[in-house]
């Protein structure tokens, strides 16, 4: 464009100087014609007139137009005599401009005013030249005209200018009418002079309409005032008018365009031309709106973020903060850059900032640091700083982008946490338990101090080789039990030793429950183990004194059922022992008196008989403990047991199984007595697997129904039984401390409760007893 208007103005200038040249040349030229009328009239002389010095041609004629004075440079240059020319002028002129001449001296005599014409006149040469002729008229006092003068330039340089500069002006009206922009030309006044075809296809109009029209009326309303203002102040000022505006396009629509309005000016400094380029910047202002939209969205979401945003320049100095920042700081972005961040951070946490600031700059890389920053109310509150840098194409660091994330609440939470969690490591540590957990598939996850105290081993031993720590001989039911939680999630609770640092085991009651999350699975397993080690001791103590207490009471008992029965018994045997000898005596003599001897054996009889009630009533005693019923539920009775004779059953290997018949209805039974049973059952069977254990030593404990009975069996696969009947007799017994009184009890209570107790080989091996209830 610029290339454009200096070319147009460099024609300009060229057309403005060679016009002006011709007016000027004209002017002076008039003048000179005047000058030398006046003369002539006064002195009445034609030809000894300094005129032929003067640039020109010099003519004059009668009223009629007959040719008179030719100056001499007129014959010079046409190459012919005055005479020759006056009677044949038309010789001289191109035929094309004859018509011309003809034309203009018609209207001069007509009008009698002064004419001009251009016409080419043949030099001598034969060479036409581009001439203009003025012709003026000499008045006579009546005002008719006396002679005309004419004066004739010659102007071939200027119309050669001049088509020079037409062809130039088509060449540049072609290039206009290609440019892909709209050209407006208009005159120094404003008036619209030229425009390309561009403007005429935009507004669907041609030339005429939009001079009739003008530009304004089809200005959008809202520019309409301001861009009319503003050309009028140009073309006051002479300056160039850039503006945006809305112009309608033919199907009315409004598109936005930008205008360059150029004055080209004349050597005087006056305006020739406004030359105007309107660029239609429809796409670029709606792109640029978008652009402008997407960075108003931008920074509002930069504002609405919750977090403090800021960007810096590559030395870090801050050249942007959302408005987060300055509510939190209370300070602008200049007072920010003058201060600079450090003086927000807390002193405490300034060198350790500092640090790593210096280190993100150095090495371009990711600023990440946790500070206090001080609030506008001077309190210091945690944020997190993270800052990018941008790199430019050769790596150079252009910007840094930042945020500033309150994370105040967040880090009084941790602490708290961090607190709590110190309270309960202490908690856990001060227990008196051993306090571990694990995760879900059972790999431990961590130990308190005291399971590390006791155990000498820390959670990477725990969590490769935990077994080695269980007693071997508890080893195999504890990964039994502990897998089986694990695959079920159920309460993992079991007793086992435990190897102390010093190589000796203890005991310990383990109890490890789930965490459970919504859905049931397990999320950790968190185990509390006992030490109860000195329990069990005074437990089995307990029960080995019980057991001591009740065999002495037992043997005192005997001991004493068997003084009252000797003192029962004896009055009659020492009856019978008396009367034995009386009856010997009575038939030694050789007078045997018989009667005598007969009332002494009578006697012996009676004191036998009453020696035998004696005994019987004994018998009576055992049979007849008359049982006190109650309504029970078996099943709890048999789980009492089990409580009962868990000292018993802990020190054995012993497994102990139930086989019990569902939906039993209530036995109705001396519960006491029943029991007795049980368990003096449980303990034979106890007994038979200590002394000579299998491999796998176990009991099983059975109950049936047929709808009138309950038949109850306990099992073992201990050595098994000689023989079965005399068991049940009192004082049968083969073990070293045995009293041999058990299953007779247990047969006479038993019985009274119209049952039946007997024995039986187990299959495959072992012993195997059974007692019958009827039930009610
Ligand atoms: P004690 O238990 O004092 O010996 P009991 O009357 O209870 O008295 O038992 C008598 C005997 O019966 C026992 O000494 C033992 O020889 C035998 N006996 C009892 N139960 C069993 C058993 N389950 N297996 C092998 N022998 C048994």
């Amino acid at each position: 464009m610029n290339a454009l208007v200096q070319l147009s103005q460099r024609l300009s200038e060229r057309e403005t100087f060679s016009l002006v040249a011709v007016l000027a040349l004209v002017g002076f030229v008039s003048f000179c014609i005047g000058w030398v009328t006046a003369r002539t009239h006064k002195k009445g002389r034609e030809d000894s007139l300094p005129i032929e010095m003067l640039p020109g041609f010099f003519w004059s004629a009668d009223a009629q137009g007959n040719i008179g004075y030719i100056s001499p440079n007129v014959c010079t240059y046409i190459g012919k005599t005055a005479e020759t020319i006056r009677n044949d002028w038309r010789a001289c002129v191109h035929p094309d401009d004859a018509a011309v001449r003809d034309h203009t001296w018609q209207v001069l005599r007509e009008s009698g005013s002064p004419q001009e014409h251009d016409l080419r006149i043949r030099r001598h040469d034969g060479v036409y030249r581009w001439f203009h002729s003025r012709t003026e008229p000499l008045h006579g006092r009546n005002g008719e005209v006396l002679r005309w003068y004419t004066v004739t330039t010659d102007i071939e340089d200027r119309k050669q200018m001049e088509v020079a500069l037409e062809r130039n002006e088509q060449e540049l009206r072609l290039t206009l009418e290609r440019i892909p922009g709209m050209i407006v030309v208009n005159d120094a006044s404003g008036e619209l002079d030229y425009v390309n075809k561009q403007v005429l296809d935009y507004v669907g109009a041609d030339i005429s309409e939009l001079r009739a029209l003008g530009w304004a009326e089809r200005l959008h309303p809202d520019d309409k005032e301001r861009i009319v203002r503003g050309w009028l102040d140009c073309i006051e000022y002479k300056r160039p008018q850039y503006e945006s505006f809305r112009l309608r396009r033919f199907d009315g629509e409004y598109r936005w365009f930008e205008v360059l309005n150029q004055p080209v000016l004349g050597l005087d400094g006056e305006v020739l031309k406004w030359y105007a380029l309107l660029l239609d910047v429809e796409a670029t202002r709606s792109a640029q709106q978008a652009v402008e939209q997407s960075t108003i969205q931008l920074r509002r979401l930069l504002e609405t973020l919750p977090a403090m945003v800021w960007t810096a320049a590559a030395d870090g100095e801050p050249d942007y903060i959302s408005q987060r920042v300055l509510d939190f700081t209370g300070h602008t972005l200049s007072e920010i850059r003058a201060s600079g961040w450090a003086k927000y951070i807390h002193p405490d946490d300034l060198q350790a900032t500092g640090l790593i600031y210096r280190n993100a700059m150095k090495k371009g890389i990711l600023y990440d640091s946790e500070h206090r920053l001080r609030r506008f109310d001077g309190v210091y509150r945690w944020v997190h700083v993270r800052a990018e840098p941008v790199f430019g194409e050769t790596g150079e660091i252009l910007r840094w982008y930042g945020i500033n994330l309150d994370i105040d609440e967040t880090k009084r939470a941790q602490e708290a946490l961090r607190e709590r969690d110190k309270h309960i490591q202490l908690v856990t540590d001060t227990l008196p338990g051993l306090v571990w957990s694990s995760f879900p598939n059972g790999t431990p996850s961590y130990l308190n101090r005291r399971v590390v105290e006791y155990t000498g081993r820390d959670l990477a031993y725990f969590t490769s080789s935990w077994h080695t720590m269980i007693h071997p001989d508890d080893l195999d039911v504890t990964i039994a039990a502990w897998e089986r939680s694990i695959q079920t999630g159920e309460v993992y609770e079991i007793e086992h030793r435990l190897l102390r640092f010093d190589g000796t085991y203890r005991w310990f009651h383990v109890r490890c429950e789930p965490l459970m999350d919504s859905q049931g699975n397990v999320v950790h397993w968190y185990g509390l183990n006992t030490d109860i080690t000195d329990r069990k001791n005074a437990a089995e103590s307990l029960y080995r004194t019980h057991a001591k207490l009740a065999k002495t009471s037992q043997l005192v008992a005997i001991a004493e059922a068997s003084a009252s029965i000797a003192h029962e018994i004896n009055q009659p045997l020492a009856a019978i022992v008396a009367n034995g000898y009386a009856c010997s005596k009575w038939l030694q003599n050789e007078h045997a008196n018989i009667d005598r001897a007969r009332l002494s054996a009578e006697r012996i009889i009676r004191d036998g008989k009453r020696a035998a009630d004696i005994v019987h009533r004994i018998q009576a005693l055992f049979k007849n403990a008359t049982p006190r019923m109650t309504s029970f539920d078996f099943e709890d009775l048999i789980e009492e047991v089990l409580r009962l004779m868990r000292a018993q059953r802990a020190t054995s290997k012993v497994v102990l199984r139930r086989d019990l018949q569902e939906d039993l209805p209530l036995v109705r039974a001396d519960r006491v007595q029943v029991q007795q049973v049980i368990i003096n059952l449980i303990q034979n069977a106890l007994d038979a697997l200590q002394d000579n254990p299998p491999q796998k030593p176990a009991i099983m404990i059975e109950s049936r129904w047929n709808g009138s009975q309950l038949t109850v069996g306990v099992r073992d696969n201990g050595a098994g039984l000689n023989g079965t009947e005399n068991l049940f007799e009192a004082f049968v017994t083969t073990k070293e401390n045995g009293m041999g009184m058990g299953l007779a009890i247990s047969r006479s209570i038993i019985e009274a409760h119209e049952g039946k107790l007997w024995a039986a080989n187990n299959e495959p091996n072992g012993a195997a007893f059974f007692f019958t209830l009827p039930l009610y």
